[in-house]
């Protein structure tokens, strides 16, 4: 975590020193950090150069409050926070972070007057999460109370909070179970089996509290309906699945898999699935249904992630972690996992990303190690999300299972800004798992039973998820 201090301090560093003057780009660049836009120097922008996204240094590190000497003489500069000094120097990929020698993969440069450093170093060195899109770079910083970046740009998109919608009502007519609502609702519906079923999940939705006795739930929020006169149907059943975001989840189990059709009338405000589909249907439940779950460890090749307080990478800490998750997913009769990566090399986000878009995958991990510049004392776990409320909920409920098993701080489920959770369409999740800048924690990650606990927290709440029986 030095080493973090000393690079952001740094990439700081180099851009205080360089007053500008010059020409405004065509192209208009933005940086945004925990939230907050910050102002750039005329001259300053965010660049690319080969593959690097290259940002100005000085408007960050002055905006984190870091300490920054320019030598003219020596082309250095130094980055001061307490007692850690980062020293750079213009065109050498060396740097000093304390006594630590550091790399760059490109060095710093002046560009416009403006000292300008890898996008990749902000985030691996400093421990910043980065997100780059649309000439905007999304910075949020470890020690963001809340680490807000997503949290703003939900504002700043004015997406606007629908309201919740209610569940009214639920009938069994004819082999047709109808869901009643008071407004209009876009379900997902999805087909398990070993037994087979059909799961609604109605998003953004609750139960109406004045259809208390026609829809009785227990003190879990679950209730059944009568099917006695239904032998196709062995069961129905209902919950609130999750609450804020709301998520109603109906389950239809089936003695044997079948063909059945969705209807959805916008106007009515109804929703039935109507099981006398036909019974040479080629769509049968059983044919439907492998999830297909991503999980990605972080970083690998040349990318090492974080170095522990311990020396050791988190790309290797989140590839052993990553490989005992799918090695408990490969026993999952529902679940066909696929890795983004299964040894030490580099995929880069965007190539994770399309991966999973092309498999149409049901969900996306990203295993990661957290990582405090500033504290050596920073522990816990935090789960994050990117705006979608499946994600939220996905995250919330791995969360849950991950605090439960580790017994780390729990630091919450948060919004964030990662590209691999933000690109992604289906639920996607970024667990930090615990920080590998605390010792006593960084130690418990390397240890093969907290790394299977983890595994089978992970696995638990992917499957709670997914609505599979453990
Ligand atoms: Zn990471």
């Amino acid at each position: 975590m030095k080493k973090m201090v000393v690079w952001v301090l740094i990439s700081l560093v180099v851009l205080m020193l360089f007053p500008q003057e010059g020409n405004a780009s065509a192209v208009q660049t933005k940086i945004i950090l925990d939230g907050k836009t910050l102002k750039l120097p005329a001259n300053a922008k965010v660049t690319q150069i080969n593959d690097s996204v290259m940002i100005p240094i000085r408007v960050v590190a002055e905006s984190l409050k870091f300490k920054v000497d320019w030598n003219p003489k020596t082309q250095g500069v130094s980055i001061q926070q307490g007692n850690q000094t980062i020293a750079l120097t213009i065109g050498k990929k060396k740097a000093t972070a304390s006594d630590t020698q550091v790399s760059l993969n490109v060095p710093p440069k002046i560009l416009n007057n403006i000292v300008v450093v890898p996008l990749r170093f902000v985030s691996e060195q400093m421990g910043l999460a980065v997100y780059w899109s649309d000439n905007t770079v999304y910075l949020t910083s470890p020690k963001s109370p809340t680490s807000s970046g997503g949290t703003t740009l939900e504002h700043e998109g004015g997406e606007v909070k629908e309201p919740v919608k209610h569940v009214k009502g639920l009938t069994l007519v004819n082999n047709q179970l109808t869901v009643s609502l008071d407004g209009d609702v876009t379900p997902a519906v999805t087909t398990l089996q070993n037994p087979d079923r059909i799961v609604i999940d109605l998003p953004n939705t609750n139960f109406d509290p004045a259809a208390d006795t026609s829809l009785p739930l227990d003190a879990q929020g679950k209730g059944k309906m009568d099917v006695r006169a239904y032998p196709n149907l062995t069961e129905v059943r209902y919950s609130l699945f999750h609450r804020d975001p709301d998520l109603v989840r109906v389950v239809v189990q089936l003695p044997t898999a079948s063909g059945f059709e969705v209807k959805r009338d916008p106007l009515a405000n109804t929703l039935t699935i109507d099981l006398n589909g036909n019974e040479s249907s080629t769509n049968p439940t059983s044919s439907l249904n492998k999830k297909i779950v991503v999980i990605d460890p972080g970083h690998g090749g040349s990318d090492p992630g974080a170095t522990s307080v311990a020396s050791r990478e988190e790309k290797n800490f989140t590839l052993a972690l990553s490989l005992k998750v799918q090695q408990i997913l490969l026993q999952e009769p529902n679940i066909e996992v696929v890795m983004t990566r299964d040894q030490d090399i580099y995929p880069t986000r965007t190539e994770r990303v399309i991966l999973a878009k092309q498999l149409q995958a049901d969900l996306y991990v990203s295993i990661h190690g957290n990582n405090s510049a500033t504290s050596p004392t920073a522990s816990g776990t935090e789960t994050y999300y990117y705006q979608r409320n499946s994600s939220n909920i996905l995250a919330s409920i791995i969360h849950k299972h991950l605090v439960q098993a580790l017994g780390f701080k729990d630091r919450g489920v948060k919004s964030g800004n990662f590209q691999v959770i933000r690109e992604t369409t289906m639920p996607a999740v970024l667990l930090e798992i615990g920080f590998l800048s605390n010792s006593t924690e960084e130690a418990a990650m390397h240890s093969e039973e907290i790394q299977y606990k983890a595994a089978q927290a992970i696995v638990d709440g992917i499957k709670e998820y997914l609505n599979l029986y453990t």
